[in-house]
């Protein structure tokens, strides 16, 4: 495999930045909340002439239109009159499209028409029917924003799909009607036939999987064996200690100097290391968690675990510009107006929050508390008794919540004798029937399973009284070891679930990927819980994946899998609002395709349809920068080009 480098290596040059103090990303427009519209700039200088090129032939119909049209108005009339028709014949019978490319031309037609629509203009601030009528009447002069090739991507795969000429199928013009052989056959014969098929798409899986080995591989159990006496011999140290969670604890890595003996670093990552340190922005490895990297960046396995804890350079100068302001600046979800006490947030009827400690055995970076965590074991991070009471007494004061997530920080990182009394208080309250435990220590410090900790878990485990259940966040197949996978068999054998949410980036986002993690999880007793589209800033726009894969993953990849190996959810958590799913379709839709390309979606609130609560609009990283960061790291891209008709 190639050297693994930084994200915001391949990147390219970081986003301008204003330099001085802005204020929080969200706010209302309208009746909607939005994200801020400023926040994702065209980052490209290019030629347009070949997109252009494209984008008119892909629909010559919408091209001619445009041209004719004297102005933005007739267009926009024009053009809704040419989707109704392309909708309209979807359903007559002389159309011999095949009926699933007919489904993508009445969702294209949808998309299309809403993107179009005037409320959606002034809601986003901008037409991007404005800008393709300017471009079609060949006055790029006056357009109002400069237009990357990404926004033309997005329109030339649209105009593909009101046409029924998607290429989803591997067809060069439109899928015509019919049936595959197989189903014209009958009995054994079918079946035979049928089997070809199956065996190539089971063969294909298979294939992926080999990209992506896991920690439990000899060869991998053999060379991080390598890693772990190199370490202890970095610090004098014992396989005894290697046992001992404190040992782990009082040896996590921060600053640049072990980090840089122990592994061979990117000139990147030594300088946003020594950033970090010295603008105090969280940052600490494990030496177990260290253990897991590859010592040479020519073996690349590990990208997504150093990616995890070695921050790229733009995101730590921006955390450290925006020391002082960090916890309005990056509160994207909005915490500070659902945490009715502090320590507890709370955003649904039954569930709430508890975060008791505030800090963790390590800092990952696209964590969404980087504005509340001050530093890797910060000695404050344990919460007064004082602010814990009021905690409880909140707590006490409303019987209708029943499932409270203890998390941070990460809880686990508490001493036996601190982590109790927060069991205790919660088993006290009659009202509450499960305590969820967050921790990513399974991944990062699975020492930390003493006799002990199973003992307080079992304890406080009563079914069907209460129950303890336990979520985890392991990203990456990489990171399942032989040591996690015994962490999590000592909490199962207690009879605790352990389930995992994995946040989807861009390091665990190419094709069959997270298919691997979950079939992985699963095999060491793990149940997927949800997946998470990333939210984020500037700060981690690097590791951001359009919403869109995640849902073609869902479909083309996740939907392979046993539906034992695929529990879980992919959910977009929307500030301010909560899990949005994205499998509904009803409940997201995309309003507008900005000039660099980002879709702009309109999510709704998990409440739709209970209590008028606004939706969000949300400005999504552009499909063609994500596509061109995944031809940067040796992907096909074509394997990906059904993603522009997931919307
Ligand atoms: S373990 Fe969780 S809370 Fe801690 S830094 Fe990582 S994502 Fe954030």
């Amino acid at each position: 495999m190639p050297a693994t480098k930084s994200p915001s290596e391949k990147r390219g040059a970081p986003l301008p930045r204003n330099g001085h103090h802005r204020p929080p990303t969200t706010r209302i427009v309208e009746d909607v909340f939005t994200d801020e519209l400023e926040l994702l700039r065209p980052r490209f200088e290019a030629d347009y002439s070949i997109f252009l090129q494209r984008l008119w032939e892909a629909n010559p119909h919408i091209h001619e239109l445009l041209k004719a049209a004297p102005d933005l108005e007739t267009a926009r009339e024009h053009l809704y009159e040419y989707l109704d028709r392309a909708e309209r014949s979807v359903f007559a019978l002389d159309n011999d499209l095949h009926i699933l490319e007919k489904a993508t031309v009445r969702e294209a037609v949808r998309a299309f028409r809403s993107i179009i629509g005037p409320i959606n203009e002034k809601r986003t601030e901008f037409s991007a029917l404005d800008a393709l009528w300017k471009l079609a009447q060949d006055r790029p002069d006056d357009l109002s924003s400069e237009i990357a090739p990404g926004f033309l991507m997005e329109f030339i795969h649209l105009f593909h799909g009101v046409l029924g000429e998607t290429n989803i199928y591997r067809e060069s013009g439109g899928v015509k009607r019919g049936v595959p052989e197989f189903l014209r056959l009958e009995g054994r014969e079918a079946a035979t036939k049928r089997m070809e098929s199956l065996d190539e798409l089971g063969s294909n899986v298979r294939k992926h999987f080999m990209k992506y080995p896991s920690g439990l591989e000899p060869e991998v159990i053999r060379f991080r064996r390598e890693n772990r006496k190199r370490i202890l011999r970095y610090f004098d140290a014992n396989e005894e200690d290697w046992d001992d969670y404190i040992w782990h604890l009082t040896h996590v890595i921060r600053t640049p100097e072990p980090l840089a003996d122990l592994i061979e670093l990117t000139a990147e990552q030594r300088e946003a290391v020594r950033i970090a340190v010295k603008e105090k922005v969280p940052f600490g490895i494990t030496p177990y968690y260290l253990s897991l990297m590859d010592s040479k960046l020519s073996v690349g396995y590990d990208h997504s675990i150093r990616a995890q804890v070695i921050p790229p350079k733009d995101y730590v100068e921006m955390m450290a510009e925006h020391r002082r302001d960090r916890d309005t600046m990056f509160d994207f979800m909005g915490e500070h107006d659902t945490s009715p006490v502090d320590l507890v947030t709370r955003r649904y009827p039954l569930i709430c929050i508890l975060k008791p400690f505030n800090t963790c055995a390590q800092i990952c970076v696209y964590c969404q508390r980087n504005w509340e965590i001050d530093g890797v074991l910060d000695p404050k991070a344990l919460a007064s008794r004082k602010t814990l009471q009021d905690a409880f007494n909140w707590l006490g004061e409303h019987p209708s919540i029943g499932d409270v997530l203890v998390t941070g920080g990460d809880p686990l990182v508490m001493k036996d004798s601190q982590f109790r009394p927060i069991l205790e208080a919660l088993a006290s309250l009659d009202h509450i029937y499960r305590i969820r435990v967050g921790s990513r220590t399974p991944v990062v410090l699975p020492q930390r399973f003493t006799e002990g900790l199973l003992a307080l878990l079992e304890e406080f485990h009563q079914p069907p009284k209460r129950e303890i259940a336990f979520v985890t966040h392991f990203e990456h197949s990489y990171e399942i070891t032989p040591e996690a996978m015994d962490a999590v068999q000592k909490v199962k054998r207690l009879g605790i679930g352990v389930y995992n949410q994995e946040v989807y980036t861009v390091e665990n986002s190419r094709r069959f990927e997270s298919v691997k993690l979950r079939k992985d999880l699963r095999s060491i007793g793990v149940d997927p819980y949800y997946t998470f589209n990333m939210k984020g800033k500037e700060e981690t726009r690097s590791y951001m994946v359009p919403v869109a894969r995640l849902m073609q993953e869902r479909k083309e990849e996740a939907r392979l899998l046993p539906g034992l190996d695929r529990t879980d959810e992919p959910v977009f958590n929307v500030p301010r609002l909560g899990k949005n799913h994205l499998r509904s379709m009803q409940d997201h839709r995309v309003v507008m395709i900005l000039p660099t390309g980002s879709r702009v979606y309109e999510f709704h609130p998990w409440e739709k349809n209970i209590e008028p609560v606004p939706p969000y609009n949300y400005v999504d990283v552009p499909i063609y920068d994500y596509l061109e960061e995944l031809a940067r790291r040796g992907e096909n891209i074509n394997n990906y080009r059904t993603i522009w008709y997931y919307y």
